[in-house]
């Protein structure tokens, strides 16, 4: 039995900030959930995360406060905490006396979100972020499945299809086709665990019953059980590791940044040396990532 986590990076609306939506699917064998578990509470630890929920994108931010602390540096973790803090409550008190309710909220939102790692330089989280996918590369039993749909040219099969459907449907089609693959000798199971998140939260069940019930687009579904269950990223490690592959995988198509994305690839499902468990959802036929030009390859158009 596998557990897939799944969780997204970046804006599902097509008029939304992102270029890309961008869903992933962290697949583990059920008995090597307490030993990553346990690797990854030993990495937050050594960074003083422990009680952190590890969000990629908030973590990476960098936090101009820090910047105005003279010896930021070489304070301890708890001075440079009491010292962002002090500045953040000046700037709320400046927020407050200067700007408009809305700037206020969104300043108290990036405090909020940030607060748990203001204790580290941005080198330091920048650092634990590399080691976190370092990690998951040398995770040899680990599968990751990513769909990355460019919404600047998305022309669906069907045109009600959303962005998050459609990455969805296409997901589940791959983990299916993966645990088939794996069930020669005994057949094995999925269960698909996503982050807990209103917005989706009917769509995919509603989605997954009419899959065991009529298959998606391309495959019948007899290997996933269940409708998606949903967890809160707050509590869950492995939920936090798909946040993290989700956003090294955006971060490779919206920036061009390929190295946290390059760690992760090493992860996707392959067959023989292909990988299959990645896929960009273009129409630019002439897209130059490294997914399609491996597959205009296979196509001998390369
Ligand atoms: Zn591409």
């Amino acid at each position: 039995m596998k557990l897939f986590y799944l969780d997204e990076s970046g804006n599902p609306e097509l008029s939304g900030s992102s270029d890309s939506y961008v869903l992933v699917a962290v697949g583990i064998p059920i008995e090597k959930w307490t030993s990553c578990d346990k690797a990854i509470n030993q990495l937050k630890a050594s960074y003083n995360l422990l009680q952190a929920e590890i969000h990629t994108a908030w973590m990476l931010r960098s936090y101009r406060e820090q910047q105005e602390i003279d010896g930021f540096e070489s304070m301890s973790h708890e001075e440079r905490r009491q010292a962002v803090i002090r500045v953040r409550e000046q700037k709320i008190q400046n927020y407050k006396a200067n700007k408009s309710a809305q700037a206020l909220k969104s300043l108290k939102k990036i405090y909020k979100n940030t607060e748990a790692y203001i204790h580290l330089t941005y080198s330091e989280r920048e650092r634990f972020i590399f080691d976190l996918v370092t990690k998951i590369k040398g995770w040899s039993y680990v599968r990751i499945f990513a769909e990355v749909i460019d919404k600047t040219d998305y022309h669906p099969p069907k045109p009600d299809l959303t962005p998050e459907s459609q990455a969805f449907e296409r997901i589940v089609t791959r983990i299916e086709k993966y645990l088939s693959h794996i069930s020669s000798e005994q057949k094995e199971y999925g269960l698909l665990i996503h982050d807990e998140c209103e917005s989706v939260t009917a769509s995919h069940v509603c989605n997954m019953k009419r899959y065991h019930r009529w298959g998606t687009f391309k495959s019948e579904i007899k290997h996933i059980i269940e409708t998606p269950l949903f967890v809160s990223s707050n509590h869950t490690n492995m939920v936090q590791i798909a946040d993290c592959c989700a956003y090294a995988v955006r971060r490779y198509y919206d920036s061009a940044d390929s190295a946290l994305y390059l760690p992760i690839k090493a992860r996707a499902d392959k067959i023989g040396s292909d990988i299959v468990g990645f896929n960009h959802y273009t129409s630019n036929n002439l897209c130059e990532c490294d997914l399609c030009r491996a597959k205009r390859k296979r196509r001998g158009k390369g």
